[in-house]
């Protein structure tokens, strides 16, 4: 049995800004019964930058955040075996040596296992603290833990229509996610990836695909920079 607040407080040291525990054990995957979410909070100056449209900051931000996350996954991993238990940090390497990017058990659905947050209208996972501006990695495990959290499965979102209304891809249907929506009934990817790589291209001259209009209007992360003096 791992005590949580030990390894919460190596992972919140180490910099994630959300931790949590949860059991997926309902999901048969691997032989793993539990998972360990991490979130890392996209810095409030970075997101209120793309007001506009996608920054080179924000860009970079992304390749930041994941290389943070790819290193507290791994920490996290470590720990739980020198304990015994088996651990697969979900780190983007790993991700995409797997399965050509996919992973196996989306980072989203360990979260709101682990009880960080819901999936938004938007397809997003979306935290009380700082909405959807976070990025997410995870650790499934074998090892139980003392404290496993509630589990979320149904939308926080309620008659919010925020990121519907501002998406420049018209591609948020405005569906109100619980466990069991595939994502196509939330978002048309497509029409978002159109989008976005059309809006990266405009805004930094970049071949990707970058908007991040649905982070910054969600109330949840108007919240999150009205606390850091943003707005
Ligand atoms: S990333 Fe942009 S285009 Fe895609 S769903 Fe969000 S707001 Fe719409
Ligand atoms: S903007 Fe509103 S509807 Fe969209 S994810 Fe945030 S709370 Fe949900």
């Amino acid at each position: 049995m791992i005590a949580t607040s030990e390894l919460r407080e190596l992972l919140y040291n180490g910099g994630a800004s959300l931790v949590g525990f949860g059991d997926i054990s309902a999901l048969q995957y691997g032989g793993y019964t539990s998972c360990v979410a991490l979130a890392v909070k996209i810095p409030a100056d970075v997101v209120y930058g793309i007001g506009l449209g996608p920054t080179r900051d924000y860009f970079e931000q992304y390749r930041a955040l994941n290389s943070k996350l790819d290193s507290l996954a791994e920490l996290t991993a470590q720990y739980l075996t020198r304990q015994g238990f088996r651990a697969m940090a979900q780190t983007t390497t790993a991700v995409a040596e797997s399965s050509g990017f996919r992973t196996p058990m989306p980072h989203k659905t360990c979260a709101t296992r682990a009880g960080l947050g819901w999936i938004g209208k938007s397809a997003l996972l979306v935290t009380r603290e700082y909405g959807p501006a976070v990025r997410l990695s995870s650790v499934l495990t074998d090892a139980r833990f003392d404290c496993m959290a509630e589990p979320v499965n149904t939308s926080g979102c309620g008659s919010c229509t925020a990121c519907t209304r501002a998406c420049p891809g018209r591609a948020i249907q405005g569906a109100l996610w619980d466990v069991g929506t595939p994502r196509e009934k939330l978002v048309d990817a497509k029409a978002c990836r159109r989008t976005a790589r059309a809006l990266a291209m405009e805004r930094i001259g970049e071949k990707i695909t970058l908007c991040g209009k649905c982070v910054e209007v969600c109330p949840y992360t108007r919240a999150y920079l009205e606390k850091e003096n943003l707005l």
